[in-house]
């Protein structure tokens, strides 16, 4: 069996006249195209209809078409061809008579003719070798324009003038103009004014240097507007410099960087502006406030206490609250006000033209609406502000002074007791940075064992006799010294530092006491306390008892060893709810008493209802005993008062001993004070224990 040539092609003759079929055949076999007896590869129809079926069949490299077949005639048949195989290459057969008509089919898309009668096997052979090659070089076109039609973005080939000269389909449907209207239409055409600037640089550069970028929003026939990057690259066609380019379209890394620009100005929490976005806020306002001579406002604002709320309820409750802190904030001040969050629980608020009366009035408004109860989750939460108010140009000129001066404001409202606003005053600073100096030491000192526990102790009036011990917190820093606790436990106390230090003092405390019992320093028969006190902020928190047990528990002490020392400050704002803590302290055996005594306000009727044992005489009364009529009278009714109570007394700061005369006469059980013994390290302590032993 013979092999036919790889290039032999195959090829559809649809011709009805069997004679002029044979001659092709003939002919084919003369130019070397079908080899002898081979009739693969060639197929022969009679009637249109069966040569469209069988060229779907076959895929033909060639169609010989006889125009005047039974079932069609003329152009017709060329057409409806090449509407069914638009790529197959077609050399028309047509008789002498038809040779406009072959004309016209070359114009239809036929490859090229043959009149019937005037070719031979030669003219055969060319016509059809041609027709292979034109056809390849249209599949090659076609190639190329259906791979510039996938590509996902814009396609466009332009010359010097601005004409589009070619154009992939995406073109057509993103630009919503149909194929003539981009005809006859120029690039600037597809955007706004504000691009055409760059896009006829980007157009110039391309043609100038070779190639150019430019992003420009490419606007459709529907005046919709997308963010595309353009390319131009230089490209010759026909000797005639030309830019060709593809558009692709940047939506998505343009909202992709608008999130980041915004992640880089914005509070994710919140959606208020971030420190830097407050920084450029302020940059623009000061320079309007510099020209116009008009003032501006910086205020802090701080939650109290919302650490407990973040530490008892979790951070998803702290974090709604931050939320709709941050929501009611918006809605009180103005709009060209910028609210920040600087982080936390603090907020930063930046007010340009308000002045100080403005500032105040804002301030009153923030403080009512923050302090509204909060429904979140099942909880009804309620919080309150501290507020510090800078000014410019009073307290400084610069975001950095008036920052930290809005700062210093909000620590003095904090101290002076919270919920409040406070404008800054030059005096306000020295004081607030040494406080801030100091709530940042403070922060180390537990760790860097700067704590230590000094014990003074308390005597029993009627024998001298040593029963108790009050654990005095001394803080000692290699640059500032001996910190006294009046100075730093309230700092503690207002940044929430307390909770900690005071969990070291307690356990500190009891392994002293359980020590001291295990050493038989002080026995188990003669009654003796360890007191420690206890600050407002801690008998609140929500963990007290637990911890308190957990203490004992772990340092294996008996309850009955430890007193609490409260404040009358513990009681304020929530009576009811300081005596239930109260009972359940008592219930587990930990003894009470109350601090201060006589400085607060208890009212009468709820030191009843306080499970303390015994009331701590302040040493202000003490100290003028001797002399002062008033304080005589004060502190012999506190002990007649306590005695009718049932209560314990305890006097303070005795240091002659004139005033523990007066006190023994009064009927005070106890005394604590320089008489005896200032506050002792422990083993100082422990001396003085074993001397008033060996004594009485
Ligand atoms: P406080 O609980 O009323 O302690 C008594 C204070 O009076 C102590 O001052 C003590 O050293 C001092 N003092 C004792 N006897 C005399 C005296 O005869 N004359 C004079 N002038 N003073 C005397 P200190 O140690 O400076 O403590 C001051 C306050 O700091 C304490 O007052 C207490 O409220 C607080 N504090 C001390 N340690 C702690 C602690 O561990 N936790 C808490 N929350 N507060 C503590
Ligand atoms: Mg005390
Ligand atoms: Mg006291």
């Amino acid at each position: 069996m013979t092999q036919r040539p790889a290039t032999a092609p195959s090829i559809l003759v649809i011709e009805d006249d069997a004679g002029d079929f044979g001659l092709v055949k003939a002919y084919l076999r003369e130019a070397g195209l079908r080899p002898v007896g081979d009739t693969s590869g060639l197929h022969w129809a009679q009637t249109l209809a069966e040569g469209l079926a069988l060229s779907q069949q076959t895929a033909s490299d060639i169609v010989l078409l006889d125009l005047s077949l039974p079932d069609s005639s003329g152009l017709a048949t060329l057409q409806t061809l090449r509407a069914a195989s638009p790529h197959a290459p077609i050399v028309v057969l047509t008789g002498n008579d038809e040779k406009s008509l072959a004309l016209a089919a070359l114009e239809s898309g036929a490859q090229d003719y043959l009149v019937k009668g005037q070719f031979d096997a030669d003219g055969l052979g060319r016509a059809i070798r041609h027709a292979q090659v034109r056809s390849r070089i249209v599949q090659e076109r076609y190639f190329t324009q259906a791979a510039l039609d996938s590509l996902p973005g814009l396609f466009y080939l332009i010359d010097q003038d601005g004409r589009f000269l070619r154009w992939n389909q995406n073109f057509e449907r993103i630009s919503g103009y149909s194929a003539t209207e981009i005809a006859t239409m120029h690039p600037l055409d597809f955007f706004g004014e504000g691009d055409h600037g760059p896009v006829t640089a980007a157009i110039a550069q391309s043609f100038a240097t070779g190639e150019a970028l430019v992003e420009a929003d490419f606007i459709a026939k529907n005046r919709t507007a997308t963010p595309f990057l353009f390319s131009g690259k230089r490209f010759v066609l026909d000797q005639k410099p030309c830019l060709m380019g593809v558009g692709v379209d940047i939506t998505q890394r343009k909202v992709a960087n608008a999130r980041i620009e915004w992640l880089s100005h914005f509070d994710v929490l919140t959606g208020l502006a971030n420190q830097s976005l407050l920084r450029d806020r302020f940059q623009h306002a000061i320079s309007m406030a510099q020209r116009s001579g008009r003032t501006l406002t910086l205020m802090t604002l701080d939650l109290d206490h919302f650490k407990n709320i973040n530490d008892t309820l979790g951070h998803h409750i702290g974090d709604a609250m931050l939320v709709e802190v941050a929501r009611r904030i918006q809605s009180v001040v103005r709009d060209e006000d910028t609210v920040s969050r600087q982080g936390g629980d603090e907020f930063v608020m930046l007010m340009p033209t308000t002045d100080a009366a403005g500032a105040g009035h804002l301030a009153t408004r923030l403080l009512a609406t923050i302090a509204t109860a909060y429904q979140l989750d099942t909880h009804e939460l309620l919080t309150t502000p501290s507020i510090g108010i800078a000014m410019y140009p009073t307290d400084g000129a610069d975001f950095e002074t008036l920052a930290k001066n809005a700062d210093i404001a909000m620590y003095r409202a904090k101290q002076d007791g919270r919920n409040c606003y406070r404008f800054f005053a030059a005096e306000m600073q020295t004081h607030s940075t040494h406080t801030l100096h100091m709530e940042s030491a403070l922060r180390r000192a537990l760790e860097r064992g700067q704590l230590t526990l000094h014990y003074q102790p308390q005597m029993a009036l009627a024998n001298a006799s040593v029963i108790g011990a009050e654990a005095l917190l001394r803080w000692h820093h290699p640059e500032f010294g001996a910190v006294s606790p009046s100075e730093f436990i309230p700092i503690a106390e207002a940044s929430g530092q307390i909770v900690q230090i005071g969990e070291w003092v307690l356990r500190a405390a009891v392994r002293q006491m359980k020590a001291w019992l295990d050493s038989g320093l002080v026995g188990k028969a003669s009654p003796f306390v360890m007191a420690v006190n206890l600050s407002v902020v801690q008998f609140r928190h929500p963990h007290l008892i637990e911890q308190v047990m957990q203490i004992l528990q772990e340092e294996r002490l008996a309850p009955e060893y430890l007193e609490l020392e409260l404040t009358e400050g513990v009681a304020i704002d929530d009576p009811l709810g300081a005596i239930a803590v109260m009972d359940a302290l008592h219930a587990r055996g930990i003894r009470m008493s109350i601090d201060d005594f006589g400085t607060g306000f208890s009212s009468l009727s709820y030191l009843k209802r306080f499970k303390a044992y015994k009331l701590k005489i302040d040493q202000s009364f003490v100290h003028d005993i001797t002399d002062d009529p008033d304080d005589k009278a004060i502190v012999s009714a506190i002990i007649s008062m306590a005695r009718s109570l049932g209560l314990q007394t305890i006097a303070e700061g005795v240091e002659t001993a004139g005033q523990l005369a007066f006190l023994r006469d009064s009927g005070c059980d106890e005394v604590q004070g320089y008489y005896y013994s200032k506050p002792l390290p422990v083993d100082t302590f422990e001396a003085f224990v074993r001397q008033a032993r060996s004594a009485g």
